[in-house]
């Protein structure tokens, strides 16, 4: 060994480290990035924390989300939605999501989007991580240098208030903007947090360029009026779907919601409603305004709307090729965040789905945090490609296809305590996994009522048990 050079993590080391975001991901990052010893800087674009969380009632000019100029509404929330998972296990494992008192603030157990945002920024505060966010500050270009730190350049976003004193983005509302401000920093790491739901996903139809209809994508619904009395077809069978479905009839005249999870010959009228239909998917659309289904049935439609989900996107992020996005597999990644060949200095958080996300969220935060400091140590760049492979072939072997590379369902428990183990922390909570599976099996049973119906109260109480260590 040159005994010139210093070892690459002498002791514990404190790193200069740039974070993309301050939703959900990068707020959390942030926080276990500077409790390892780190100084933090987070990039956000918008004027907030709390990134999907932050609703408008403003959308993109282009309602399907396929024009690549086009100006960004960062947000996929629609006014009428509450949240999909239960608040004891949404919240982070040390901060828990429980009700609190106060006009503002909404009690339930499934609530309405606003108090989402409202425990996002109480965590913002009693952890003081809003001092280390740069807001309406854009990321567009971040690149690794010759000596191997990483050099990221940003824009001032422009906003103004109008005479309501809304608060607008020149990008948006195509505004006169004036010199944009370009700043270039050097980093030691960079820590991706920018999001994965506001780049659509859309379905392929035959025919779909002749049908004289309406086409938008659910990044772009936010409250049903402007459907009244039309015939809409919703493709997909996600939650959101799930919700718009039952928004839009209450004003439209027909429903019809084109299903891939369902057999080929279904056609079922949904119980409670007289004009909302689960169809298998569509076959064609026809220039005369018709759609057909793969189970033979034909509607004349208004609009067509995609629920169909997002595509991993990063605009700013130049990696010389090495960090690719195919078919929605974001690779390679060691665990879901680490490109071997870039790690420690490059890492993505949020990048599973079909999970809790802030629990998980916090744990690769900690993960990344320990391994940047030298107290964690990862495997050498071989082993994790190793491990990635193995990953790859088990997902093949299985037939899962490559676009569900990242979908994790019941095994971000296990994942999660796998990221645990690594930081020599706690765990999930078993209660956590099982109020998660309670929920996911009283969604399916009750898609109308589970929000407010549910047989899991002594587990619910379970959890209240446990938050006392962190509320008293
Ligand atoms: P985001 O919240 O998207 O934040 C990313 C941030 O990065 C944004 O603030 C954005 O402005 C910023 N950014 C992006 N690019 C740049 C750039 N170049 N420079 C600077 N800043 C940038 N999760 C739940 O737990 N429960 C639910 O009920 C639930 N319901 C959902 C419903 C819908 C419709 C959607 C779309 C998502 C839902 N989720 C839900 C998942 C939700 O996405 C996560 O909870 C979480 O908020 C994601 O956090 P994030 O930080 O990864 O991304």
């Amino acid at each position: 060994m040159n005994l010139a050079m210093p070892p690459a993590f002498p002791s514990v080391k404190s790193r200069h480290v740039a974070v993309v975001g301050a939703g959900a991901a990068g707020l959390v990052a942030a926080r276990e990035l500077r409790r390892e010893g780190h100084s933090v800087v987070v990039f956000e674009r918008g004027n907030e924390v709390g990134g999907t969380w932050v609703y408008t009632p403003r959308v993109e000019p282009d309602p399907l989300g396929i024009d690549p100029t086009r100006p960004i509404v960062h947000t996929s929330l629609y006014s009428s939605l509450r949240t999909n998972l239960p608040r004891e296990v949404m919240g982070f494992t040390d901060f828990p999501f429980i009700t609190l008192a106060g006009e503002n603030r909404d009690p339930r157990r499934f609530p309405g989007h606003r108090e989402v945002l409202m425990y996002l920024k109480d965590f913002a505060r009693e952890f003081e991580v809003k001092e280390m966010v740069r807001f309406e500050t854009e990321v567009v270009k971040v690149w690794i240098l010759e000596n191997g730190k990483w050099k990221v350049r940003s824009k001032k976003t422009i906003f103004f208030n109008n005479e309501n004193n809304d608060h607008y983005n020149a990008d948006i509302d195509n505004i006169n903007k004036s010199e944009v401000e370009l700043d270039d920093e050097i980093y030691d790491a960079v820590v991706v947090c920018n999001g994965h739901h506001t780049e659509p996903r859309i379905a392929e139809i035959p025919g779909i360029n002749l049908w004289p209809g309406k086409q938008m994508h659910s990044h772009n619904y936010r409250v049903p009026e402007s459907f009244t009395d039309q015939v809409v077809i919703l493709i997909g069978s996600s939650s959101s779907a799930v919700d718009i479905c039952r928004d839009v009839a209450g004003v439209a005249k027909e429903v019809h919601v084109a299903s891939r999870s369902v057999a080929h010959e279904t056609y079922t009228k949904q119980p409670g409603y007289d004009n909302l239909w689960i169809h298998s998917m569509i076959d064609a659309a026809h220039e005369d305004g018709t759609v057909v289904f793969q189970n033979g049935k034909v509607v004349l439609a208004d609009v067509i709307m995609h629920c169909t989900g997002y595509k991993y996107q990063f605009p700013f992020l130049d990696t010389n090729g090495i960090v690719t996005v195919d078919d929605n597999r974001l690779g390679p990644l060691y665990k879901h965040v680490f490109p071997p060949a870039l790690a420690p200095w490059l890492s993505f958080i949020g990048i599973p789905w079909k999970i809790a996300p802030f629990p998980l969220f916090e744990f690769q935060s900690k993960w990344i945090a320990g391994v940047l400091s030298g107290r964690i140590t990862l495997p050498s760049q071989k082993e994790m490609m190793e491990d990635i492979k193995a990953f790859y072939s088990t997902l093949e072997a299985s037939g899962v296809p490559k676009r569900y590379t990242h979908k994790m369902g019941e095994s971000q428990f296990e994942y999660n305590n796998w990221l645990a183990a690594q930081c020599g922390c706690q765990g999930i909570e078993k209660w956590r996994k099982q109020i998660y599976l309670a929920a996911s099996a009283n969604k399916h049973l009750r898609p109308d009522t589970y929000r407010d119906e549910w047989e899991d109260h002594d587990l619910v109480l379970e959890a209240h048990e446990d938050f006392v260590k962190y509320t008293s």
